[in-house]
């Protein structure tokens, strides 16, 4: 059966490349119909915080990928948090102590450093020399007697070894230049990849699927599994998300955690469609895709093995594509609730808040671009505009004249009178405005929407101005933002 895991180390946010690879492992586990695991890899008991573990779950069940087994729903094989399973380790470890795959190293860390410094000297690899590789039982029982600390080092075989990886195919490493490696420090401490293989195995995981910085680790890992005869497991290393630049993605790229994103107000599906598609396509021209449609339509082969660069452009374009495909009443809902809270308005639902966020609803990709949207509008920036000469352009002919009609007009308070009127009424004041400047349809809306809005586009202009009006009069949007 097929079981997977994602195995987040608590020390920090859930980064964008986090969350893919938390995103592949569950398409994967939901798309063959296995179990989709979750791990908390707290063994850097300095590093790890209970605050971090809680914001990576509240991140995954934002993005809505739940989990089958782990903190908070159990599983029958916990615990899922590494610092729990502490004694299991030890365990392991004796087992290969006694089979001789692992020794006792009694070197200093003096030692050590002298070693890695002779080997730099002749310029040989800086590994383990093997000191201890081979010392007789009474060398052993001597250090013990004396109580000298020590660690547990894996006895690496000779040669070399090969993986099948699902993603990039066969990768091999040569052994020679390996040494032997630590498992348990001298105070009792199993270091990651062993605890990472002694939990894949003892979980029951058949597919790894990971961010290929972690080939280095997989080496030292199929290691361990071979010593304690553990089946392998398949594994597929997922190329690196890059920045625009094709350096790695980091935070001077920009927002790089899904918290950050969420508190933009980008919706979890887009996060999940945008990062799908960070390595991994359908075949076709398809981009758009609901949670359910990647599971569907996902498989590991089509994952490809070069990096795949962060746009946050496109991500801001896929969420457009997914807000408009949400139900138009929970999309006034979401904005409604965000204005209120925000202070915007002073009430979240309600006949004008759904007009006033139906007219802006078409033109927007964030939610949270509603606000620019309103505040444009709140705020008639009418004399900088006549300035402006993005206006000139766009008007081209007798902008001064127009101007000048439309603020007679505006100063003499007969666009308030008409607005009174509702749309009716605005109608009737732009007829009039059309024959006074003798203008018509484009030539006369742009520059209108202009001198009202500051912008050229927007929503609907005429049931903007009266809805802004109305919203004045009754009070509805909070003083002081109107
Ligand atoms: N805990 C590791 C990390 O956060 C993941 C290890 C793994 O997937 O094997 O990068």
């Amino acid at each position: 059966p097929v079981r997977v895991r994602f195995a987040p180390s608590p020390t920090g946010n859930l980064h964008v490349g986090g969350a893919r690879t938390a995103l592949f492992n569950y398409l994967f586990a939901r798309s063959k119909g296995g179990k989709f695991v979750l791990r908390i890899e707290d063994t850097d008991l300095e590093r790890s915080t209970r605050e971090s573990e809680e914001a990576v779950l509240r991140d995954l069940t934002w993005l809505g990928l739940d989990w089958d087994e782990g903190p908070g729903v159990g599983g029958d094989y916990g615990p899922y948090r590494q610092s729990e399973r502490n004694s299991m380790y030890k365990q392991y470890a004796e087992k290969l102590l006694q089979s001789g795959q692992v020794y006792r190293c009694f070197c200093s860390d003096e030692e050590l450093e002298k070693m890695k410094k002779d080997a730099k000297l002749k310029k040989l690899p800086p590994v383990y020399t093997g000191k201890w590789a081979n010392a007789t039982d009474a060398e052993v029982e001597e250090e013990l007697a004396k109580g000298t600390p020590y660690t547990f080092r894996f006895r690496v075989p000779k040669g070399s070894l090969k993986i099948t990886d699902l993603i990039r195919g066969e990768v091999s490493w040569n052994l020679d230049t390996l040494g032997d490696f630590v498992i348990m420090r001298s105070n009792g401490q199993p270091v990651y990849n062993f605890c990472v293989t002694v939990d894949d195995a003892t979980m029951a995981i058949s597919h790894v699927i990971r961010a290929e910085e972690h080939l280095p680790n997989t080496l030292r890992q199929a290691l361990i599994y071979k010593a304690l005869k553990f089946p392998m497991p398949h594994f597929a290393h997922v190329s690196l998300i890059l920045a625009p630049d094709r350096s790695k993605l980091s935070k001077r790229h920009g927002a790089t955690s899904v918290g950050q994103y969420r508190e933009m107000g980008y919706l979890p599906e887009a996060m999940n469609n945008y990062l799908a598609l960070l390595g991994w396509g359908d075949g076709t021209e398809n981009e758009f895709f609901t949670l359910d449609k990647l599971v569907e339509r996902f498989t590991i082969e089509r994952v490809n093995k070069s990096g795949a660069v962060f746009d946050s452009t496109k991500l801001r374009w896929m969420n457009g594509q997914h807000l408009r495909a949400r139900p138009s009443e929970e999309v006034t809902k979401l904005i409604g609730e965000r204005w209120k809270t925000s202070g915007f308005l002073t009430v979240s639902e309600g006949p004008f808040v759904e007009e006033l966020i139906n007219l802006l609803k078409d033109g927007i990709d964030l939610i949270t671009d509603a606000d620019k949207v309103l505040s444009n509008l709140l705020s008639y920036p009418l004399h900088s505009t006549l300035q402006s000469e993005e206006a000139e352009s766009a008007i081209q002919d007798n902008l001064p004249e127009f101007c000048a009609s439309f603020l007679a007009a505006y100063d003499s308070g007969d666009l308030v009178g008409a607005l009174e009127e509702g749309q009716a009424g605005w109608k009737n004041w732009v007829k009039g405005l059309g024959k006074s400047t003798k203008r018509k349809g484009k030539s006369l809306f742009m520059p209108l929407r202009l001198l009202l809005t500051g912008k050229l586009h927007g929503p609907d202009i005429g049931a903007a101005v009266v809805l802004l009006y109305q919203a004045g009069t009754t009070g509805v949007i909070a003083p002081e933002v109107s």
